[in-house]
């Protein structure tokens, strides 16, 4: 026989409420947990005190709504003590469960943990709260029910605490949204364990409640309201805060990751150009050496040097020559691929990387390009231009230093090869460079020990082949290995600045010479030194010009300079002023290896210059039926004579190149077919002829030469 149980009432009203206070005390529990795994410092244990306050207080709070909203038809009222108890016991088993959730990693077993104290914080304070009432005779509860219930309570506690874990990491959740839905949730762990535990609970008709003198509704009423409004004023405030928090938090992260890439960024760029620097150069090899490594990708390291670019920038001026720099840079990042790397290496080198490329073709093709955009970089009349080495991995090197170094040496050969092209680079170069640093010691004792000398090369007129000048020509008359050719010694001598002394022997020899011809009684024709580039920004030059002339008491009208046009135009211009000195000293210029440099004709108005000599490789192909030479040819005569300058044809060896040139109206010529250049002996003997055939009466004074 069953007891009857009496029936309780739920004002609906208030039940909403409950719930309310379930999620609100939820989410602000989580809120300020939340800044407990934030921050880890002792104000971490504070956060979560005040964490577990409010949800031990929400829970506290919920239940006791719950039970206003309860309602039985006897008097009711609650413990004090028990009621306080139940409370403790709400705020120690979520301080525990919260403690637990708030761990930067959650494995399963601290979930499950972290769930079962969340349960036993709401079951507990459910059941204590329930014994607060001293119910006379006790409260029956259905067992089935009150398991319910506590399953209710873990199994959503721990739904809650997970998706409060989840959401805290995943930063695009975080947040409001993410915090509010772990807080309905867990408010459904509560509001559904109390309810579930209500339905347990039943209350035999004709039960009194022992409290009901002790806490009534209307304490509890104002008790649990006073709870609730602390309850919302500290989720605001912690939303409020959390919100300024995260803002400045927000602003913080974003100025600082500001500031490590612009950091980053200028300890890997060159503050000019802003294109890749050493270190961001080094890193993208070595990256592409990795991909090699794993993926046979090549990869092709070009060296790029702009010629003559030191003279610009004394010239100019450091702001200008920036400019120039920018422009080049630019202008090169263009020709090359999105991928590639453009790197400046201080100064007017810079390196390029370009991925993917292996094929000898088509790294010249990148190359030639590179060459033309730095060519399309105008300097008042002139343009730059650059001499560029290329190494490819992985035929060149397997290494960062191997590679830079290859194309650095197969750079430098590009300029030996005369600037402004390209040379990639190949196995015994590097024999070559260490050759040349021997050459070098040698050349240096050579000079010193008179192994040096002097041959002569005669010019003739076209028409009538008369003596009209000759051009000197060093020659290095080495111990052990014979006559050396100037080709192979002149660079190294410019590279070095052995070309100072070389050439001032050279001067020196030639002056000498013409005036003991002279004193032989012999007609000395103009005799030519070549003057190299490097040599023509000598403040001193014409001073020092003059005083080897005076010292062997020649006339500046025996001497003629040869400047090589194929340096680029703007060093020529610049030496418009050392030329004018020369002019006013009385010594001639003629302009050298004409048509193989920029070959501005406009420019050459500009120039105080006397000769124009057309480089040879024009005048080998006189004799064959190629139209574009001879009509290229035909214009520089024409050009030239339009400003009065004499036209020397170079490397004439044919006598079909010779009636061409006599009917191009070419004045005069030098070549093997009249004469290589000879030995100065040689040459006495050539001027002596024609000293006699001119009939002159001096002829008889020679000493038999
Ligand atoms: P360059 O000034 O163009 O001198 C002319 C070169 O052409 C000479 O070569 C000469 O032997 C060569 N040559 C003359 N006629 C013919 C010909 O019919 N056919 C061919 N194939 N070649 C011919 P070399 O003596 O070997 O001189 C080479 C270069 O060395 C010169 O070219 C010049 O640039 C440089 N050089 C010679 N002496 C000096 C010097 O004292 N100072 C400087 N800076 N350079 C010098
Ligand atoms: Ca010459
Ligand atoms: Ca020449």
């Amino acid at each position: 026989m069953g007891i009857d149980y009496m029936f309780g009432t739920y004002d609906y009203r208030v039940t909403a409420l409950a719930i309310v206070v379930a999620i609100l005390a939820s989410y602000t529990a989580l809120d300020l947990v939340g800044r407990v795994s934030a921050s880890r410092t002792r104000d971490a244990y504070a956060w979560l005190a005040a964490g577990a306050v409010c949800m031990g207080t929400g829970i506290w709070s919920m239940h006791f709504i719950g039970m206003l909203a309860f309602d039985l038809p006897i008097e009711m009222g609650y413990d004090f003590e028990i009621t306080a108890l139940s409370w403790v016991m709400a705020v120690i088993a979520s301080s525990i469960a919260l403690l637990v959730a708030s761990r930067s990693q959650m494995s399963r077993a601290r979930l499950i943990l972290g769930a079962v104290f969340m349960a036993a914080s709401i079951a507990g304070m459910h059941y204590t709260g329930m014994a607060a009432m001293l119910m006379e005779p006790g409260i029956v509860y259905d067992p089935l029910w009150v398991v319910l219930s506590l399953l209710v309570a873990l199994g959503v506690s721990g739904a809650a605490l997970w998706i409060a874990f989840v959401l805290r990491d995943a930063s695009r959740l975080r947040g409001f949204a993410g915090k509010a839905t772990a807080a309905v949730v867990m408010g459904a762990a509560i509001v559904g364990m109390h309810y579930t535990g209500m339905v347990a609970a039943q209350f035999p008709i004709g039960s009194i409640c022992g409290a009901a003198s002790q806490l009534d509704s209307e304490w509890l009423a104002t008790l649990v309201g006073a709870c609730t409004i602390l309850l919302l004023g500290t989720a605001l405030t912690a939303a409020a805060l959390d919100r300024r928090l995260e803002n400045h938090t927000a602003q913080l992260v974003r100025s600082l990751s500001q500031a490590n890439s612009n950091l980053r960024h200028a300890s890997r760029h060159d503050p000019l150009t802003n294109l890749a620097n050493r270190n961001l150069l080094h890193e993208t090899i070595e990256d592409a050496l990795a991909r090699w490594r794993e993926h046979d990708e090549p990869f092709a390291v070009i060296y790029v040097d702009l010629d003559g670019f030191k003279v610009i920038n004394d010239q100019l001026g450091h702001d200008a020559g920036d400019v120039l720099l920018k422009r080049a840079a630019a202008a090169m990042t263009a020709v090359v691929r999105h991928s590639d790397t453009v790197a400046r290496m201080g100064g007017d080198e810079f390196i390029l990387v370009l991925e993917g490329v292996s094929s000898r073709a088509g790294i010249a093709q990148i190359c030639e390009k590179l060459l033309d955009a730095v060519a399309h970089i105008q300097q008042g009349t002139t343009s730059l231009s650059a001499s560029i080495g290329s190494a490819t991995c992985p035929d060149d090197g397997t290494k960062l230093s191997d590679l830079v170094t290859a194309a650095d040496v197969a750079m430098y050969m590009a300029k030996n090869k005369g600037k402004n092209c390209y040379q990639p680079y190949h196995g015994d170069m590097a024999t070559r460079i260490a050759e040349e640093y021997a050459v070098q010691e040698d050349l240096r004792g050579a000079i010193r020990d008179g192994e040096l000398v002097v041959h002569y090369q005669p010019k003739y007129s076209t028409r009538d082949r008369q003596l009209t000048g000759a051009e000197a020509l060093v020659r290095w008359q080495h111990p052990e290995k014979g006559m050396i050719p100037p080709d192979k010694f002149i660079g190294i001598a410019e590279r070095t600045g052995l070309i100072n002394d070389l050439e001032s022997w050279v001067l020196d020899s030639v002056c000498a010479q013409i005036r003991r011809w002279l004193d032989q009684g012999l007609t000395v024709p103009p005799i030519s030194v070549n003057l190299s580039a490097i040599r023509i920004h000598n403040e001193d030059l014409p001073e020092r010009t003059q005083a080897c002339l005076e010292q062997h008491n020649v006339d500046a009208g025996y001497l003629m300079f040869e400047i090589t046009e194929s340096l680029a135009v703007r060093e020529i211009l610049r030496a418009v002023e050392a030329l004018k000195r020369f002019s006013a000293m009385g010594v001639r210029v003629a302009l050298d290896d004409f048509g193989t440099g920029h070959s501005s004709l406009s420019y050459l108005r500009q120039l105080p210059i006397q000769q124009l000599k057309i480089d040879r490789s024009f005048i080998k192909d006189l004799g064959s039926c190629d139209g574009d030479h001879v009509e290229i040819v035909r214009s520089i005569i024409g050009l030239a004579h339009a400003l009065r300058l004499r036209v020397v044809a170079e490397g004439v060896e044919t006598e079909e190149q010779m009636a061409f040139l006599d009917s191009l109206n070419c004045d005069e010529v030098q070549g093997f077919l009249l004469s290589r250049p000879v030995p100065v002996e040689d040459f006495g003997n050539i001027i002596a002829r024609q000293s006699a055939r001119e009939g002159r009466a001096t002829i008889h004074l020679l000493p038999g030469a």
